[in-house]
């Protein structure tokens, strides 16, 4: 068995169609004609800039707007004379169009990789890929057809390129495999559109994997099982089986009512990052947005979001959930997100440094063409705004001036807007939920986050592997901290919601539940479980629960203590 990182889940069992490692042969010869080199040069970067187009138009068609939009980031670098100057000079100075065009591309992926980020080494993929295109357009090297499959297949690649994605036969494609890749790269986040079963990052899959030989891959566990004999095939037709069973089993709750066994309505919400995310949401009848995170709107691409495309991209969420509110929160940018259109200086300490709130409040037009855009949405749509990583009142405060101050601009111009937009606060950090009363009073809602809650009540960077075994939301203060923020919300009459991971762990559900939580945000793929949960409980009966669980010191005892509950089996 081999192993990478799960990260659509799903079983996927089907032959391997294994994608040819790139077998380009780049001409070293000088050209005798350097005018016909740079003509051929611009012929085929006009044949992929076209084919570009085509994809982005495809993509929005089978995938949808958001995933079309790394082929207009593709086409706006092709355009950008940063690549192409340097293209024609080396030509200019004697070099074949293949090389050169190599070269150019080698430094701009080189630059990219050896930035230490995640999200930036996942664009050398996009950089690898439009190398590979023009490459074979100059080169008259066609690439390998995936486009028509004869049957059921489970791809494999060394990285799964987004125009490999938009071209693939979707009908046939029943897996995907990469041998390099993380979370964030494009291979995972269309696979997770398209509901495929994933597995990337397989160290050595292209050389265990031949053309045609069975596979099975569990993109919940990262698993990849090669040829597997006999009875592993039958562990993986059971566990296929189980998992399109539990799969029909929870469809049935998509139109039922979040209610407990006696009565007590909740709301289920979904975190979302596009709006192309709200249709999932709605699919699974998600009775609301918890949390838009905005700020996937500005990634992947080279320049800011004005406020009409904003504005747009608001509304469109809205549209899929009709009725339904939507909180949208703030852009937060900074920690582990950066943006490509907004490069900021190392920090020490990115976590506790210039990020989220504190950001938008330094940069105010950047703020305030979200926040225009925002208002003028919610004119006609039922939209929340939330801030994210409030520490404090003056936060807030300058917060809410900046948006009064973008309501009385909009009302001077005469553009239509919503001037009494809920205002609401995301409360992850220790100070916000100490201090919980009074911001309570000034704003209309909180979201508790305990992805960063958890982080910075416990001081466990919530990505450093090495620690992870220290960070866990059953920590007896964590706990003690949401049970604080949903306590004064309630005394100062509002409603308090969680979009942090931990709102949906069926381990933790009873006990929020019983701590009076009003609303549990999560990803679309969880929901269904939560919500036949939550119908299955006694909200009487979770009450019960919450003082002896908050009276054990260990997390290890408020873990064992919760599961061996008769409520939460
Ligand atoms: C959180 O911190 O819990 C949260 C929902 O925000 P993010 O994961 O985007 O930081
Ligand atoms: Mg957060």
């Amino acid at each position: 068995m081999l192993k990478g990182i799960g990260v659509s889940a799903g079983i996927g069992l089907a032959p391997a169609v294994v994608l040819a490692v790139s077998e380009l042969v780049i001409p070293t010869a000088k050209p005798a004609d350097l005018e016909a080199e740079k003509t051929a040069f611009w012929a085929a970067h006009a044949k992929v800039l076209s084919d570009t187009h085509a994809l982005a138009e495809k993509t929005a068609a089978e995938i949808g707007p958001d995933e079309a939009a790394v082929f207009e980031a593709h086409a706006m670098l092709l355009e950008d004379p940063t690549l192409t100057d340097p293209i024609v000079q080396a030509i200019e100075s004697g070099e074949n169009a293949a090389k050169a065009t190599q070269d150019a591309f080698d430094a701009l992926i080189s630059m990219f990789e050896s930035m230490d980020d995640e999200y930036m080494a996942a664009r050398a993929a996009d950089m690898r890929d439009l190398k590979e295109r023009l490459l074979r357009a100059l080169l008259h090297a066609e690439a390998q057809d995936i486009s028509h499959l004869a049957g059921p297949a489970i791809l494999v690649a060394h990285d799964l390129t987004p125009s490999d994605t938009a071209v693939m036969d979707k009908a046939h494609v029943v897996g995907i495999l990469t041998e390099i890749g993380g979370r964030t790269a494009h291979s995972a986040i269309m696979a997770r559109a398209l509901g495929l079963p994933a597995v990337v990052g397989c160290a050595g899959v292209l050389e265990a994997v031949k053309n045609g030989v069975m596979l099975g891959i569990d993109g919940a566990t990262g698993e990849v099982f090669v040829a597997p004999d006999e009875t592993t095939l039958s562990g993986l037709n059971d566990k296929l089986a189980k998992y399109q069973q539990e799969k029909a089993l929870l469809d049935q709750f998509r139109s039922a009512e979040s209610v407990t066994a006696d009565g007590h309505r909740t709301l289920i919400a979904a975190n979302i990052g596009t709006p192309q995310d709200a249709e999932g949401a709605a699919q699974v009848g998600a009775d609301a947005v918890g949390l838009f995170r905005s700020e996937f709107l500005y990634m992947d691409r080279g320049t800011l979001p004005a406020e009409e495309e904003q504005a747009e991209a608001y509304a469109a969420a809205a549209k899929a959930l009709p009725g339904k509110p939507i909180i949208i929160r703030t852009l937060d940018i900074g920690g582990d997100k950066k943006l490509p259109a907004l490069p900021l200086p190392e920090e020490e300490n990115p976590f506790l440094g210039y990020r989220a709130i504190r950001l938008c409040l330094g940069q105010k037009d950047l703020f305030k063409t979200q926040l225009r855009a925002l208002l003028r949405a919610a004119h006609e749509y039922d939209l929340r705004i939330m801030f994210p990583m409030i520490s404090s009142l003056e936060e807030l405060r300058a917060a809410k001036a900046v948006l009064e101050e973008c309501k009385a601009e909009l009302k001077a111009e005469g553009l239509p807007c919503r001037t009494d937009v809920p205002v609401g606060i995301m409360i992850e950090i220790p100070a916000a939920a100490l201090n919980a009363d009074a911001l309570a009073k000034e704003c209309d809602f909180f979201s508790i986050g305990t992805n960063d809650l958890i982080q910075y009540t416990t001081a466990v960077d919530r990505g450093n592997e090495r620690v992870s075994h220290l960070y866990t939301p059953f920590h007896p203060s964590v706990l003690r901290l949401i049970r604080m923020t949903i306590e004064a919300a309630h005394r100062a009459g509002i409603f308090c919601g969680m979009c942090g991971e931990a709102a949906s762990d069926t381990r933790l559900i009873p006990l929020l539940l019983g701590m009076g939580l009003d609303e549990f945000s999560m990803s679309a793929g969880a929901l269904l479980a939560a919500r036949r949960l939550i119908r299955s409980l006694s909200y009487e009966e979770c009450k019960t629960i919450v003082e002896p669980a908050l009276s054990l010191p260990t997390a290890t005892e408020v873990q064992a203590y919760l599961a061996g509950l008769p409520l939460c089996k």
